[in-house]
């Protein structure tokens, strides 16, 4: 069948502001660019490395210079193609994902259809998003809840010595439901505790990764306290136990990016609703190219993070966007859909 040759190249995206988590602030998002050639078709993919997994734009840009272009001889057998990327090794999941969004890219331009009706998705509309507001100098947040005014729910990055002021003043300019992150930023017991009773009364509706991943004991009990649901995100990588985890947490946050895979991430939505746990899809900072690859997924979730490309100065690429109520949808167009800007 076809012959495909693989390219790849940075793509560095500048960002709006510094954005600044508990654990990191940056000021561009240093991702990757992959494109896959066959029958004079070009399938197009994005990585987002992450340093918390011992990622890079350089790792993974290795990864890709040492795949075997060959494993591609039945590129419509992609259970294949993965099971064959699995055995190069763990690791470089970023990688792995812009590799098999390419893929399916071309196979969805190869057909001429876009991917939500060859995965047989119930629309192309998904769940209702987020807009992201990371850590700031608390004078500096009622100008980023005004530039967030055109959506409907607010995710606050939490994780810092003064998380309660921050949500006074978010609170004195605006009264949007709020979805937190703290980032693994809670590292006690006590403290996870005080600040849950202290948001209950907040219209906050979820908290994300509320205290490090290895605190699992912890986590467990604050699931039975909290009366607001409680999201695994730097718990979850896609490979560890999901009973464990319903153990500890109401719901999972899958990203792309940490589990490597479209169809593995498929496939944990199933395994996940089994066990009674929420799903919500999230991402990285990147552009409309991976961001519509989240989408296509958010289309069998219950919730939906999806502001990556929207927190970038010059988006590349035009995909997913969002209706008046900010329900993501995906474009009428063959493959992923993403075109140039
Ligand atoms: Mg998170």
């Amino acid at each position: 069948m076809s012959q495909f040759s693989l390219r790849y190249a940075p793509l560095n995206l500048p960002l709006r502001h510094t954005f600044t988590i508990s654990r990191w602030s940056r000021d561009v998002a240093a991702n990757v660019l992959v494109e896959l050639e066959g029958d004079g078709i070009i399938g197009i993919g994005e990585a987002s490395p992450n340093a918390r997994y011992d990622e890079s734009q350089e790792s993974c840009m290795k990864w890709l210079s040492s795949f075997d272009t060959s494993t591609l001889k039945n590129p419509f057998d992609v259970e294949t193609v993965l099971q064959a990327m699995e055995r190069m090794g763990p690791g470089n999941y970023s990688a792995k994902v812009a590799l098999e969004m390419a893929l399916y890219d071309w196979i969805g331009k190869k057909l001429q259809v876009p991917l939500y009706d060859l995965w047989n998705a119930p629309s192309n509309v998904g769940p209702q998003t987020c807009f992201t507001v990371g850590i700031d100098k608390t004078e500096n947040l009622p100008d980023r809840v005004a530039e967030a005014a055109a959506y409907p729910v607010l995710k606050i990055k939490l994780g810092t010595d003064r998380d309660k002021e921050i949500i006074k003043t978010i609170r004195s300019v605006t009264d949007k439901p709020i979805w937190i992150d703290a980032n693994e930023g809670w590292k006690d017991l006590d403290t996870a505790k005080d600040h849950i009773r202290f948001l209950a009364d907040q219209n906050v509706h979820m908290i994300e990764q509320p205290m490090p991943a290895s605190m699992k004991k912890e986590l467990a009990e604050l699931k039975a306290y909290s009366p607001i649901i409680t999201m695994a995100d730097e718990s979850f990588t896609g490979r560890e136990s999901v009973e464990e985890l319903a153990a500890c947490f109401h719901g999972i946050n899958l990203k792309l990016m940490k589990t490597g895979s479209l169809r593995r991430t498929m496939q944990l939505i199933h395994t996940g609703r089994n066990a009674g746990l929420k799903i919500m899809i999230g991402c990285m900072i990147e552009s409309s190219l991976a961001n519509t690859a989240a989408a296509l997924i958010s289309l069998w979730c219950d919730y939906a993070d999806l502001d990556g490309h929207l927190l970038i100065n010059e988006d590349p690429f035009k995909g997913l966007a969002f209706n008046e109520s900010n329900n993501v949808f995906l474009p009428q167009r063959p493959g992923l859909g993403v075109i140039p800007r």
